[in-house]
């Protein structure tokens, strides 16, 4: 564990204080909160801030059963960092094979259909059953990394889930985000070194050339207006508030 205090990087280029504050107001109004982390650089500030001020907010992700050895190899260095445990959560045998057998690994090529059934049985299916029994939820999600985020709140009331969500990085900046990766030595994933700034599934995810949007290697082939795998896109999310939480 890293000894320096999480506070003390208020004034170094990005709001750590903030962002604890944020967390620890959440953790105080509401009972079992987890935050989901899908492993990106995003995520690994999240975490850290939890794991650091110990907060009793759980952690988890989902393996999807496709995700890049990297991402697997980031989740066994936090193990060696933290002492805290990211819970994992798979998605079910039976609806993996029921899809490989019916369309075959790779048909989430094929159609959006086919893809987002994929990323159903692969994410938001394990999500709802990673989230029953909270009482809230937390993102690492920022306005800035998607056209499909540019009104995301601080806080929404996620009715999919009936529960309340955070996005207590909602106004960082991916700078603000890189610093504090570089500042307090936050392990994060080798992909983001070989010009992946979003990473999801191997199959799903590319590198992306100079001047590309930052999620343009999410979902290549698809329209750039589409690229949300549903865990995060509901017609029933609805923001409370604007800029604060
Ligand atoms: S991102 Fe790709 S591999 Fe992962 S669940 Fe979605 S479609 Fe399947």
């Amino acid at each position: 564990m890293h000894g320096q205090p999480i506070a003390s990087s208020q004034n170094s280029g990005y709001p750590a204080g903030i962002l604890v504050s944020r967390l620890k107001e959440i953790a105080g109004e509401f009972g079992h909160v987890a935050f989901a982390s899908s492993l990106g650089a995003e995520d690994m500030v999240v975490a850290d801030a939890i794991f650091t001020a110990e907060l009793p907010i759980a952690v988890f992700t989902l393996d999807t059963g496709r995700l890049p050895r990297e991402t697997l190899d980031l989740l066994e260095r936090m193990r060696g960092r933290y002492s805290r445990e990211v819970e994992i959560f798979r998605p079910g045998a039976d609806e993996v094979a029921g899809y490989v057998s019916a369309h075959g690994a790779n048909a989430l090529y094929e159609s959006v259909e086919l893809r987002k059934k994929c990323c159903h049985i692969r994410k938001v299916e394990p999500l709802a059953r990673a989230l029953a029994g909270r009482d809230a939820w937390v993102t690492g999600l920022r306005r800035a990394q998607s056209v499909t985020r540019t009104d995301l709140p601080l806080r929404e009331f996620d009715a999919t889930h009936g529960l309340v969500k955070f996005n207590p990085l909602a106004d960082w900046s991916e700078e603000e985000v890189w610093a504090y990766i570089r500042d307090r030595e936050v392990p994060y994933n080798a992909l983001h070194d070989r010009g992946y700034p979003s990473i999801g599934c191997d199959p799903c995810t590319r590198a992306i050339r100079p001047g590309e949007d930052v999620r343009a290697g999410r979902w290549w082939w698809e329209s750039k207006d589409n690229k949300e795998c549903g865990i995060h896109v509901s017609p029933l999310t609805k923001p409370i508030g604007e800029k604060t939480l």
